[in-house]
């Protein structure tokens, strides 16, 4: 069967670049073909009929046409504009983060749907107010998950005892997780980690979000689990998100 020319998707601007004197080339998101490099021609001059809904933190309604580079998007419509979003910096930050885990994450034409869903609820849920720290690991730890690099937080990923509450642990992200107190360990990256800060993981494992939000937790133990998750990203995804820097500038200014 031949491959029609046009179809029809819901998708998500992850990143998007110019090209030329009015096109922009957007990379999107998208349940079903995973992620994609598509272009919106001639979206930059003012009486575009697509070029206000082609934005970043949006779910679109797209139409495309199958093209040798790049598809083509011949109709676009805003479904989620999630706008709250937008109008607090550190939300809008953390939305370009994960934008940016998501785009590392996915394959060109890959599907992805666990990802698309889930960056679908996080930018839900900044637009819903709720505090973007949080909406960024609980993404952090469902991207590992779906990618099947889930942090291991109950036993030691080396010996798979249980780990107790009154031993030292160790975060060892090469090795997946938590390391209890009987080794040495590898020369791989690890970092103590507080019985808090184990327990506030593994909340991130067994709660879902609206729970996790609800916490009352010490800024100290939170800033140890961003720093373990961060730790973990870097390595499923094998480098620093460019974005990371922006979101703890926005954050430094903001304190
Ligand atoms: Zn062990």
């Amino acid at each position: 069967m031949p491959v029609p020319r046009m179809y029809k998707t819901q998708a998500i601007v992850l990143s998007r670049f110019e090209l030329g004197e009015a096109d922009r080339v957007l990379t999107l998101l998208t349940p079903h073909d995973g992620k994609l490099k598509a272009i919106a021609k001639g979206v930059r001059r003012p009486n575009s009929r697509i070029g206000g809904s082609v934005e970043p933190f949006a779910e679109l309604h797209l139409v495309l046409v199958h093209g040798r580079t790049f598809d083509v998007i011949t109709q676009a419509s805003v479904g989620e504009a999630w706008l709250r979003l937008r109008d607090r910096l550190e939300s809008a930050a953390t939305a370009w983060y994960l934008g940016e885990l998501a785009e590392r994450a996915v394959e060109e034409r890959a599907a992805a749907y666990p990802i698309y869903a889930l960056l679908r609820r996080a930018y839900q849920l900044l637009d819903d107010g709720m505090a973007p720290g949080r909406v960024a690991r609980w993404f952090e730890y469902g991207l590992a998950d779906a990618l099947g690099m889930r942090p291991e937080v109950d036993r030691c990923v080396e010996c798979d005892r249980i780990l107790e509450e009154t031993e030292a642990f160790r975060w060892v992200p090469a090795l997946g997780g938590v390391l209890c107190g009987r080794h040495t360990g590898p020369p791989a990256e690890q970092v103590g980690v507080s019985l808090a800060a184990l327990k506030l993981l593994k909340a991130y494992r067994r709660l879902d979000i609206e729970a996790i939000a609800a916490l009352r937790l010490p800024t100290t133990v939170e800033l140890e689990v961003e720093d373990a998750l961060r730790r973990f990203i870097r390595y499923v995804l094998e480098r620093e998100a460019r974005s990371l820097a922006f979101l703890d500038e926005v954050r430094a200014t903001s304190r």
